[in-house]
Protein backbone atom coordinates (compact mmCIF):
# COMPACT_ATOMS: atom_id res chain seq x y z
CA UNK A 1 0.00 0.00 0.00
CA UNK A 2 1.06 3.61 0.09
CA UNK A 3 0.92 5.30 2.97
CA UNK A 4 2.27 9.19 4.56
CA UNK A 5 5.23 8.22 6.92
CA UNK A 6 7.04 10.35 9.90
CA UNK A 7 10.44 8.78 10.24
CA UNK A 8 11.80 11.70 11.98
CA UNK A 9 9.60 14.37 13.29
CA UNK A 10 9.22 18.49 12.47
CA UNK A 11 8.16 20.51 9.57
CA UNK A 12 5.87 19.57 6.70
CA UNK A 13 8.95 17.68 5.18
CA UNK A 14 8.81 14.80 7.65
CA UNK A 15 5.65 13.67 5.68
CA UNK A 16 7.32 11.07 3.18
CA UNK A 17 4.97 9.26 0.89
CA UNK A 18 5.84 5.34 0.60
CA UNK A 19 5.32 1.96 -0.28
CA UNK A 20 4.38 0.18 2.84
CA UNK A 21 3.73 -3.24 3.50
CA UNK A 22 -0.03 -4.39 3.60
CA UNK A 23 -1.28 -4.16 7.08
CA UNK A 24 -2.98 -7.19 8.45
CA UNK A 25 -5.63 -7.38 10.94
CA UNK A 26 -5.19 -8.84 14.12
CA UNK A 27 -7.85 -10.43 16.14
CA UNK A 28 -10.78 -7.83 17.24
CA UNK A 29 -9.52 -5.98 13.55
CA UNK A 30 -10.50 -4.75 10.05
CA UNK A 31 -8.96 -3.71 7.09
CA UNK A 32 -10.31 -1.02 5.46
CA UNK A 33 -9.46 0.24 1.77
CA UNK A 34 -9.38 4.10 2.54
CA UNK A 35 -11.91 6.04 0.37
CA UNK A 36 -10.47 9.72 2.15
CA UNK A 37 -8.84 10.10 5.48
CA UNK A 38 -9.44 13.74 7.43
CA UNK A 39 -6.54 16.12 8.03
CA UNK A 40 -6.39 17.42 11.90
CA UNK A 41 -4.80 19.89 13.63
CA UNK A 42 -3.65 16.98 16.30
CA UNK A 43 -1.67 15.48 12.61
CA UNK A 44 0.20 18.49 12.77
CA UNK A 45 1.10 17.99 16.77
CA UNK A 46 2.14 14.39 16.20
CA UNK A 47 4.12 15.73 12.62
CA UNK A 48 5.79 18.30 15.03
CA UNK A 49 6.85 15.75 18.05
CA UNK A 50 4.55 17.75 20.08
CA UNK A 51 2.10 14.89 20.85
CA UNK A 52 5.23 12.12 21.16
CA UNK A 53 4.62 8.52 19.10
CA UNK A 54 6.68 6.17 18.75
CA UNK A 55 8.57 6.67 15.37
CA UNK A 56 8.24 5.66 12.65
CA UNK A 57 4.26 5.99 12.23
CA UNK A 58 1.48 6.99 9.98
CA UNK A 59 -0.49 9.74 10.78
CA UNK A 60 -4.01 10.62 10.51
CA UNK A 61 -6.51 10.14 13.15
CA UNK A 62 -9.66 10.00 11.12
CA UNK A 63 -10.81 8.46 7.99
CA UNK A 64 -13.94 6.33 6.40
CA UNK A 65 -14.01 3.42 3.34
CA UNK A 66 -14.98 0.05 2.70
CA UNK A 67 -13.81 -2.97 4.88
CA UNK A 68 -11.43 -5.45 2.57
CA UNK A 69 -10.67 -8.45 5.45
CA UNK A 70 -11.91 -9.18 9.42
CA UNK A 71 -9.43 -10.64 11.71
CA UNK A 72 -10.61 -13.30 14.49
CA UNK A 73 -13.41 -12.47 16.34
CA UNK A 74 -15.34 -9.58 14.24
CA UNK A 75 -18.75 -10.77 14.49
CA UNK A 76 -20.53 -7.53 13.65
CA UNK A 77 -18.34 -6.54 10.45
CA UNK A 78 -18.24 -8.44 7.04
CA UNK A 79 -16.23 -7.47 4.06
CA UNK A 80 -18.18 -4.76 1.79
CA UNK A 81 -19.23 -3.23 5.01
CA UNK A 82 -18.94 1.23 4.80
CA UNK A 83 -17.00 2.21 7.96
CA UNK A 84 -15.52 5.30 9.33
CA UNK A 85 -13.27 6.36 12.16
CA UNK A 86 -12.16 9.19 14.39
CA UNK A 87 -9.25 8.61 16.93
CA UNK A 88 -7.37 5.64 15.28
CA UNK A 89 -4.05 6.65 14.27
CA UNK A 90 -2.89 5.31 10.64
CA UNK A 91 -5.65 7.29 8.11
CA UNK A 92 -2.93 8.89 5.89
CA UNK A 93 -2.55 5.43 4.12
CA UNK A 94 -4.50 3.95 0.95
CA UNK A 95 -5.28 0.79 3.27
CA UNK A 96 -5.55 1.07 7.42
CA UNK A 97 -6.40 -1.60 9.88
CA UNK A 98 -8.99 -0.31 12.57
CA UNK A 99 -10.43 -1.90 15.88
CA UNK A 100 -13.45 -2.90 15.21
CA UNK A 101 -14.45 -1.78 18.06
CA UNK A 102 -13.72 1.90 16.74
CA UNK A 103 -15.56 1.82 13.53
CA UNK A 104 -18.77 3.09 12.85
CA UNK A 105 -21.28 1.80 10.51
CA UNK A 106 -22.47 4.14 7.94
CA UNK A 107 -25.92 4.78 7.10
CA UNK A 108 -26.66 3.99 3.75
CA UNK A 109 -26.80 7.08 1.78
CA UNK A 110 -24.07 8.68 3.77
CA UNK A 111 -20.66 8.67 1.39
CA UNK A 112 -17.58 7.65 2.97
CA UNK A 113 -16.26 11.10 1.77
CA UNK A 114 -19.05 13.07 4.06
CA UNK A 115 -17.86 10.49 6.88
CA UNK A 116 -14.38 11.10 6.57
CA UNK A 117 -15.13 14.80 6.64
CA UNK A 118 -17.08 15.24 9.65
CA UNK A 119 -16.22 12.29 12.22
CA UNK A 120 -13.37 13.66 14.19
CA UNK A 121 -14.29 16.86 14.12
CA UNK A 122 -18.13 16.43 14.43
CA UNK A 123 -17.85 14.17 17.63
CA UNK A 124 -15.49 16.53 19.09
CA UNK A 125 -18.71 19.37 18.68
CA UNK A 126 -21.02 17.29 19.80
CA UNK A 127 -19.26 16.62 23.09
CA UNK A 128 -18.24 19.96 24.03
CA UNK A 129 -21.27 21.07 23.49
CA UNK A 130 -23.32 18.06 25.08
CA UNK A 131 -21.08 17.04 28.24
CA UNK A 132 -17.95 19.21 28.85
CA UNK A 133 -20.51 22.29 28.63
CA UNK A 134 -24.33 21.02 27.89
CA UNK A 135 -25.53 24.18 26.14
CA UNK A 136 -28.79 25.41 27.46
CA UNK A 137 -31.25 28.04 25.28
CA UNK A 138 -30.36 31.29 25.40
CA UNK A 139 -26.85 30.85 26.72
CA UNK A 140 -24.25 32.94 24.78
CA UNK A 141 -21.30 30.82 23.71
CA UNK A 142 -18.26 31.99 22.18
CA UNK A 143 -16.35 30.16 19.57
CA UNK A 144 -13.03 30.67 18.48
CA UNK A 145 -11.72 30.26 15.02
CA UNK A 146 -15.43 29.61 14.12
CA UNK A 147 -14.55 29.30 10.45
CA UNK A 148 -12.22 26.20 11.05
CA UNK A 149 -13.00 22.64 11.10
CA UNK A 150 -14.50 21.90 14.44
CA UNK A 151 -15.44 26.03 14.61
CA UNK A 152 -17.68 25.76 11.72
CA UNK A 153 -19.70 22.56 13.22
CA UNK A 154 -19.57 24.13 16.78
CA UNK A 155 -21.30 27.39 15.68
CA UNK A 156 -24.19 25.38 13.78
CA UNK A 157 -24.69 23.06 16.61
CA UNK A 158 -24.91 25.80 19.61
CA UNK A 159 -27.66 27.14 16.88
CA UNK A 160 -28.94 23.88 17.09
CA UNK A 161 -28.92 23.50 21.08
CA UNK A 162 -30.85 27.69 20.91
CA UNK A 163 -27.80 30.00 22.31
CA UNK A 164 -26.43 33.09 21.20
CA UNK A 165 -23.28 32.54 18.96
CA UNK A 166 -20.21 34.87 18.94
CA UNK A 167 -17.41 33.23 16.76
CA UNK A 168 -13.90 35.13 15.84
CA UNK A 169 -12.05 34.52 13.19
CA UNK A 170 -9.06 36.26 11.00
CA UNK A 171 -10.25 37.29 7.61
CA UNK A 172 -13.43 38.57 5.94
CA UNK A 173 -14.09 35.69 3.95
CA UNK A 174 -14.06 33.08 7.41
CA UNK A 175 -16.01 35.96 8.60
CA UNK A 176 -19.12 35.36 6.06
CA UNK A 177 -18.22 31.50 6.50
CA UNK A 178 -19.30 31.70 10.42
CA UNK A 179 -22.53 34.04 10.07
CA UNK A 180 -23.54 31.70 7.47
CA UNK A 181 -23.09 28.58 9.77
CA UNK A 182 -25.40 30.78 11.92
CA UNK A 183 -22.88 32.85 14.20
CA UNK A 184 -25.03 35.68 15.49
CA UNK A 185 -21.55 38.20 15.55
CA UNK A 186 -18.34 37.44 14.49
CA UNK A 187 -15.35 39.66 15.87
CA UNK A 188 -11.39 39.70 15.03
CA UNK A 189 -9.03 38.59 17.66
CA UNK A 190 -8.00 41.82 18.52
CA UNK A 191 -9.35 42.75 22.17
CA UNK A 192 -12.42 40.00 21.40
CA UNK A 193 -12.47 40.12 25.34
CA UNK A 194 -13.86 43.92 25.95
CA UNK A 195 -16.21 43.08 22.31
CA UNK A 196 -18.07 40.46 23.81
CA UNK A 197 -18.60 42.07 26.96
CA UNK A 198 -20.43 45.24 25.10
CA UNK A 199 -22.53 42.52 23.25
CA UNK A 200 -23.38 40.35 26.26
CA UNK A 201 -23.02 42.65 29.37
CA UNK A 202 -22.32 39.76 31.70
CA UNK A 203 -20.37 37.97 29.81
CA UNK A 204 -20.52 34.69 28.17
CA UNK A 205 -21.39 30.87 29.49
CA UNK A 206 -19.01 29.03 28.03
CA UNK A 207 -15.94 29.75 25.20
CA UNK A 208 -14.93 26.88 23.27
CA UNK A 209 -11.31 27.71 22.46
CA UNK A 210 -8.98 25.16 20.01
CA UNK A 211 -6.69 28.65 19.81
CA UNK A 212 -4.55 28.49 23.20
CA UNK A 213 -1.90 30.12 23.84
CA UNK A 214 -3.40 33.69 21.99
CA UNK A 215 -6.70 33.78 23.30
CA UNK A 216 -6.19 31.85 26.52
CA UNK A 217 -6.10 35.18 28.73
CA UNK A 218 -9.28 36.97 26.56
CA UNK A 219 -10.97 34.20 26.75
CA UNK A 220 -11.06 34.19 30.82
CA UNK A 221 -11.71 37.41 30.64
CA UNK A 222 -14.75 36.96 27.97
CA UNK A 223 -16.44 34.65 30.48
CA UNK A 224 -19.78 35.91 32.98
CA UNK A 225 -18.78 34.41 37.33
CA UNK A 226 -19.25 30.67 37.11
CA UNK A 227 -18.71 30.30 33.36
CA UNK A 228 -16.92 27.35 31.82
CA UNK A 229 -13.35 27.68 29.92
CA UNK A 230 -13.21 24.41 27.22
CA UNK A 231 -9.61 24.52 25.70
CA UNK A 232 -9.68 21.98 23.93
CA UNK A 233 -6.79 22.87 21.71
CA UNK A 234 -4.23 24.90 20.98
CA UNK A 235 -3.39 26.09 17.11
CA UNK A 236 -1.50 28.81 18.18
CA UNK A 237 0.83 26.90 20.46
CA UNK A 238 0.29 25.91 24.29
CA UNK A 239 -0.69 27.76 26.95
CA UNK A 240 2.11 28.62 29.65
CA UNK A 241 1.48 27.39 33.33
CA UNK A 242 -1.29 29.10 34.92
CA UNK A 243 -2.25 30.48 38.79
CA UNK A 244 -5.68 28.48 39.63
CA UNK A 245 -5.95 31.49 41.38
CA UNK A 246 -7.00 33.53 38.70
CA UNK A 247 -10.18 31.26 38.15
CA UNK A 248 -10.72 32.66 41.72
CA UNK A 249 -10.81 36.60 40.43
CA UNK A 250 -12.99 36.12 37.44
CA UNK A 251 -15.46 34.70 39.10
CA UNK A 252 -15.64 31.06 40.66
CA UNK A 253 -14.44 30.23 36.68
CA UNK A 254 -14.54 26.27 35.18
CA UNK A 255 -11.12 25.55 33.30
CA UNK A 256 -10.86 22.00 31.80
CA UNK A 257 -8.52 20.83 29.06
CA UNK A 258 -10.61 18.07 27.24
CA UNK A 259 -9.81 15.59 24.67
CA UNK A 260 -12.35 13.55 22.63
CA UNK A 261 -10.82 9.74 23.44
CA UNK A 262 -11.90 10.19 26.69
CA UNK A 263 -15.63 11.50 25.76
CA UNK A 264 -15.78 8.17 23.40
CA UNK A 265 -14.26 5.81 26.23
CA UNK A 266 -17.02 3.24 25.17
CA UNK A 267 -18.50 1.81 22.48
CA UNK A 268 -22.11 3.02 23.35
CA UNK A 269 -20.77 6.35 24.14
CA UNK A 270 -18.99 5.95 20.18
CA UNK A 271 -21.97 4.77 18.58
CA UNK A 272 -24.34 7.44 20.79
CA UNK A 273 -22.82 10.60 19.79
CA UNK A 274 -21.73 9.19 16.26
CA UNK A 275 -25.56 8.41 15.77
CA UNK A 276 -26.82 11.67 16.53
CA UNK A 277 -24.05 13.67 14.24
CA UNK A 278 -24.56 11.46 11.28
CA UNK A 279 -28.48 11.76 11.38
CA UNK A 280 -28.08 15.83 11.38
CA UNK A 281 -25.99 15.35 8.89
CA UNK A 282 -28.28 13.26 6.74
CA UNK A 283 -31.37 15.29 7.80
CA UNK A 284 -28.95 18.38 6.09
CA UNK A 285 -29.32 19.93 9.87
CA UNK A 286 -25.77 20.09 9.91
CA UNK A 287 -23.66 21.35 6.61
CA UNK A 288 -20.29 19.90 6.30
CA UNK A 289 -17.57 22.47 4.19
CA UNK A 290 -15.15 20.32 2.59
CA UNK A 291 -13.00 23.28 1.06
CA UNK A 292 -10.58 21.60 -0.15
CA UNK A 293 -9.24 17.67 -1.28
CA UNK A 294 -5.58 17.04 -1.60
CA UNK A 295 -3.96 14.18 -3.36
CA UNK A 296 -2.73 11.78 -0.73
CA UNK A 297 0.85 12.38 -2.07
CA UNK A 298 0.91 16.09 -1.17
CA UNK A 299 -0.09 15.62 2.68
CA UNK A 300 2.71 18.19 2.94
CA UNK A 301 0.54 20.85 1.31
CA UNK A 302 -2.42 20.44 3.40
CA UNK A 303 -0.38 20.76 6.42
CA UNK A 304 1.24 23.81 5.33
CA UNK A 305 -2.12 25.71 4.62
CA UNK A 306 -3.43 24.49 7.99
CA UNK A 307 -0.53 25.48 10.16
CA UNK A 308 -1.06 28.70 7.81
CA UNK A 309 -4.37 29.96 8.54
CA UNK A 310 -5.11 29.70 4.89
CA UNK A 311 -8.05 26.98 5.43
CA UNK A 312 -11.60 26.83 5.81
CA UNK A 313 -13.84 24.02 7.37
CA UNK A 314 -12.76 20.29 6.44
CA UNK A 315 -9.78 19.29 4.36
CA UNK A 316 -9.19 15.73 3.20
CA UNK A 317 -6.64 13.33 1.74
CA UNK A 318 -7.77 11.00 -1.15
CA UNK A 319 -5.31 8.23 -2.33
P1 LIG B 1 -8.93 24.48 12.26
O1 LIG B 1 -9.57 24.19 10.97
O2 LIG B 1 -9.73 25.18 13.30
O3 LIG B 1 -7.59 25.28 11.96
C1 LIG B 1 -7.00 26.04 12.95
C2 LIG B 1 -7.54 27.47 12.96
O4 LIG B 1 -7.10 28.08 14.17
C3 LIG B 1 -6.98 28.34 11.86
O5 LIG B 1 -7.67 28.23 10.64
C4 LIG B 1 -7.09 29.71 12.47
O6 LIG B 1 -8.37 30.30 12.20
C5 LIG B 1 -7.00 29.45 13.97
N1 LIG B 1 -5.71 29.96 14.49
C6 LIG B 1 -5.56 30.98 15.35
N2 LIG B 1 -4.28 31.21 15.60
C7 LIG B 1 -3.57 30.32 14.87
C8 LIG B 1 -2.19 30.09 14.69
N3 LIG B 1 -1.26 30.84 15.32
N4 LIG B 1 -1.81 29.10 13.85
C9 LIG B 1 -2.70 28.35 13.22
N5 LIG B 1 -4.05 28.53 13.34
C10 LIG B 1 -4.48 29.52 14.17
O7 LIG B 1 -8.35 23.11 12.87
P2 LIG B 1 -9.14 21.91 13.53
O8 LIG B 1 -10.60 22.13 13.42
O9 LIG B 1 -8.56 20.64 13.03
O10 LIG B 1 -8.72 22.00 15.05
C11 LIG B 1 -9.02 23.15 15.81
C12 LIG B 1 -8.45 22.97 17.21
O11 LIG B 1 -9.20 21.93 17.85
C13 LIG B 1 -7.00 22.54 17.26
O12 LIG B 1 -6.37 23.19 18.32
C14 LIG B 1 -7.10 21.06 17.54
O13 LIG B 1 -6.00 20.55 18.17
C15 LIG B 1 -8.32 21.03 18.44
N6 LIG B 1 -8.99 19.75 18.55
C16 LIG B 1 -9.13 19.23 19.80
C17 LIG B 1 -9.81 18.08 20.00
C18 LIG B 1 -10.03 17.61 21.40
O14 LIG B 1 -10.79 16.66 21.62
N7 LIG B 1 -9.41 18.23 22.39
C19 LIG B 1 -10.33 17.28 18.89
C20 LIG B 1 -10.20 17.95 17.60
C21 LIG B 1 -9.53 19.13 17.46
P3 LIG B 1 -8.42 31.94 12.11
O15 LIG B 1 -7.57 32.27 10.92
O16 LIG B 1 -9.83 32.29 11.97
O17 LIG B 1 -7.81 32.41 13.39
Amino acid sequence: MRAIVVSTPGDSSALEYAERPDPVPGPGEVLVQVAASGVNFIDVYHRQGRYPLPLPFVPGSEGAGTVIATGDGVTDLVVGDAVGWASVLGSYATRAVIPASMAVSLPRGLSPELAAAVLLQGLTAHYLTHSTYAIRPGDDVLVHAAAGGVGLLLVQIAKLLGARVIGTVSTEAKEKLAREAGADEVLRYANFSEAVREITGAGVHVVYDGVGAATFDGSLAALRPRGMMALYGAASGPVPPFDPQRLNQGGSLFLTRPSLAHYIATREELLGRAGELLGWVASGALKVHISERYPLAEARRAHDDLEARRTTGKLLLVP
